[in-house]
């Protein structure tokens, strides 16, 4: 029988994204329909997405949702909710165009997440589901008011699961706002929406949803610590066995080194000597000395969760090991100030790109030899299973999903053949350079550097297996809900 849920998302690609959500998000009704599970996304109605679907249809009404008036618009699997008074502002999803967040946030995302719990409930007719599917934060209310809302006695329990995209944004918001949440006094509790003396939005969601996901299995296990938890960490270690990881998978057509537009050179995994003209045209790119070094490529936010200020400290050994960096990335200022400077201090050496630029991003992964991963934490990370795929080894720090996606070569790994990157501990710059001579020593036996590299192209990162868990998943929730 065919599974109807409810995925509840603040962003989805192609209509919106500011982060790797997005991407999950856009990609779940695909990965899922051959499974037999049929994913309507519930998304916000931005200007931008009002803008992209001028088809949609009115099909539900709230004569006040938290106190906006609000519509449901329908598009093909798509539902739009219109609340003009919530969502038609310029700027990002969540701040304006300064980067505050919208004093609102709280209000915007409880009335998004309330229209979710009613949809999923059955209040929209001739729209039944069997599930519903919160993503992060900004959706976590959902759960809380499908929990929440009175229910008929004869009607089985809509089941809900919450993924956490990233437990670093929480969305805690002070108490005064939860009598305008419309929630019973009850919900005021700690096993409830009460988080730290105010109301806790990812909280309520994993508090109220019937099971837990996050995008990969190590980081499912770090969360339940206090070094990755932020605070949520008893809460998830106390879920036990009901959180688990399912690792994202990427766009294998967007994403693939035998017909992307944007190289120099196709290659495949059995014509890799073709890669060199990408290296060529990389150096060019970025003004560095043309050479049979090894060259490094980042591309990330220049955050302190990606270990920036990490590179920033080893990257002087990296210039002395002999290797070259290409460097594309945005985000803090003295980063960006702190990554130029040093490229200035190393012409030919080093190059650095700020800003945000796909297309270049594209050409980095084919190009590279190596790209670097320092991250403090990383729930998944994509940019690592984009360089396994263009046979651009990953240097990656052992954290999250990056330690369920790359393999170490260490001498087993790479005697058998399976390893497929460097993995390094705790990203502080002395690991980072061990990283970095074990990298550059692997890189000096070419045959050994060829077979990671293959290895790497080898394995299967698209979203079968994951759209097969999820689907399993949903069912198992749907039995135990009619059990
Ligand atoms: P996160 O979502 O935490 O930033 P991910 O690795 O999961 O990290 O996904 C980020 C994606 O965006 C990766 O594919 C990465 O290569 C890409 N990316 C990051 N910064 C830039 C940039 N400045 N230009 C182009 N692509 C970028």
């Amino acid at each position: 029988m065919t599974v109807r849920a409810l995925s509840v998302a603040s962003e989805a690609v192609p209509l919106i994204k500011t982060g790797g959500l997005g991407d999950v998000a856009g990609a779940l009704p695909a990965a899922l329909a051959p499974h037999d599970v049929a994913v309507t996304t519930l998304l916000p109605g931005y200007p931008s997405v009002l803008r992209a679907l001028p088809g949609a249809k009115a099909v539900h009404k709230w004569a006040g949702l938290l106190g906006s008036p609000a519509r449901l618009l329908a598009h093909d699997e798509l539902l739009i909710l219109d609340a003009p008074g919530l969502f038609d502002r310029e700027g990002s999803p969540y701040t304006d165009n300064a980067g505050h967040d919208w004093p609102d946030n709280w209000r915007r995302f409880a009335a998004f997440g309330r229209a979710a719990a009613d949809i999923a409930g059955g209040a929209v007719k001739g729209r039944e589901f069997d599930l519903l599917h919160a993503h992060d934060w900004q959706a976590g209310m959902a759960p809380a008011y499908l929990r929440f809302a009175p229910r008929k006695a004869a009607k089985q329990p809509v089941p809900s699961v919450m993924t956490i995209h990233n437990i670093a944004f929480q969305g805690h918001y002070p108490a005064h706002t939860f009598p305008a949440l419309g929630l019973p006094a009850a919900a005021w509790a700690v096993d409830g929406v009460e988080y730290h003396g105010g109301v806790g939005f990812l909280k309520a969601g994993l508090e109220s949803a019937w099971a837990v996901t996050t995008v990969s299995p190590t980081y499912a296990r770090e969360i339940g610590t206090p070094e990755f938890g932020m605070g949520l960490d008893g809460l998830i270690a106390s879920r036990g066995e009901t959180v688990t990881g399912i690792v994202n998978g990427i766009d294998t057509a967007e994403w693939d080194p035998g017909a992307d537009p944007q190289l120099a050179a196709n290659y495949t995994v059995r014509t890799l000597a073709r890669r060199s003209a990408n290296k060529r045209a990389l150096e060019a790119e970025f003004g560095l000395d043309p050479g049979d070094g090894p060259l490094f490529v980042v591309i990330s936010r220049l955050t302190w969760q990606k270990g920036m200020d990490v590179l920033l400290e080893a990257i002087e050994h990296l210039v002395w090991l002999g290797g070259r960096l290409a460097l594309l990335g945005a985000g803090d200022a003295a980063l960006e100030a702190g990554f130029h400077a040093i490229a200035a201090r190393h012409p030919g050496r080093i190059g650095v790109r700020t800003g945000y630029d796909e297309v270049l991003a594209h050409r980095m992964q084919a190009g590279g030899d190596a790209i670097l991963v320092p991250s403090r934490f990383e729930p998944c990370g994509l940019t690592q299973l984009y360089a396994l795929r263009y046979g651009c080894v990953p240097v990656v720090a052992r954290t999250g999903g990056l330690a369920d996606t790359v393999i170490d070569a260490n001498l087993a790994a790479l005697s058998s053949g399976v390893a497929t990157g460097i993995l390094f501990g705790g990203a502080n710059p002395q690991t980072l350079k061990d990283a970095l001579d074990r990298t550059v020593a692997l890189w000096s036996r070419p045959a050994d550097w060829r077979t990671v590299q293959r290895a790497g192209m080898k394995q299967d990162f698209s979203w079968g297996r994951s759209g097969a868990a999820y689907a399993a998943l949903y069912r198992r929730l749907i039995a135990s809900a009619a059990g």
